[in-house]
């Protein structure tokens, strides 16, 4: 029996939604996702490491990957380039192991042109206000970043449309249940299991 591939489940959102916190909680509870960490020419963060949150990249450096086709996907988010390197997550799924790529919106088109075979995963905020409120205590950006990012999460609400399954993140244990309970439900697809039971379902 051939072994199935495994999931690329792609969660995303406006930035503050929590996407981070939902992933790490995720991960915390289920040990056999992999997680792919992203290329980015941002500063770190107080707290943050170079090659557990991100890698952190000079522009020469991340335009280099993109020239080498390194990254699967990339796009320019408030100023900085962010992207998600490619032989990682290919390899990981071809080893039957299941991968969360944590993107913005514009990223996550590119990885559904690219691999449709996805799972797309919007995260929703409760409400804008509970957004706004979310990105201000994080305390690490400025009024006028802010703005930008509200600005750009308003536009990364109406691409909801392009994705498979919208959790809302009210509280970040239900939102792991549900993300949880869609990757157990896209193992179970017929689509997926045809390669592996063929032989069963040829057997006169
Ligand atoms: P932050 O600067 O808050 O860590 O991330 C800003 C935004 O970039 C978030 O929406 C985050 O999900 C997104 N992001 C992080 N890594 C990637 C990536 O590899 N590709 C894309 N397209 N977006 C990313």
């Amino acid at each position: 029996m051939q072994d199935e591939k495994g999931l690329l489940v792609v969660l995303s959102g406006p930035a503050g939604v929590g996407k981070g916190t939902v992933c790490r909680a995720l991960r915390e509870e289920d040990t056999d996702i992999q997680y792919s960490v992203s290329a980015t020419t941002r500063q770190p963060r107080e707290g943050e490491t170079h090659g557990v949150n991100y890698f952190f990249k000079t522009k020469q450096e991340f335009e280099k990957m993109i020239e080498e086709n390194r990254l699967l996907e990339w796009a320019k988010y408030v100023e900085n380039y962010y992207g998600t390197p490619l032989d990682y997550v290919l390899d990981t799924v071809d080893e039957g192991k299941d991968i969360i790529l944590e993107i913005e919106v514009q990223g996550a088109r590119k990885v559904k042109d690219r691999y449709p075979d996805g799972v797309f995963i919007f995260l929703m905020p409760p409400s804008l206000a509970e957004l706004r409120s979310r990105i201000t205590e994080r305390g690490t950006e400025t009024e006028d970043l802010i703005d930008k990012r509200m600005t750009v999460a308003k536009e990364e609400l109406e691409m909801m449309e392009q994705y498979d399954y919208v959790v809302e993140n009210d509280k970040v244990g239900h939102a792991v249940e549900r993300i949880r309970s869609i990757v157990t439900a896209e193992h179970c697809k017929r689509e997926r299991l045809m390669e592996k039971y063929k032989q069963l379902v040829e057997v006169e």
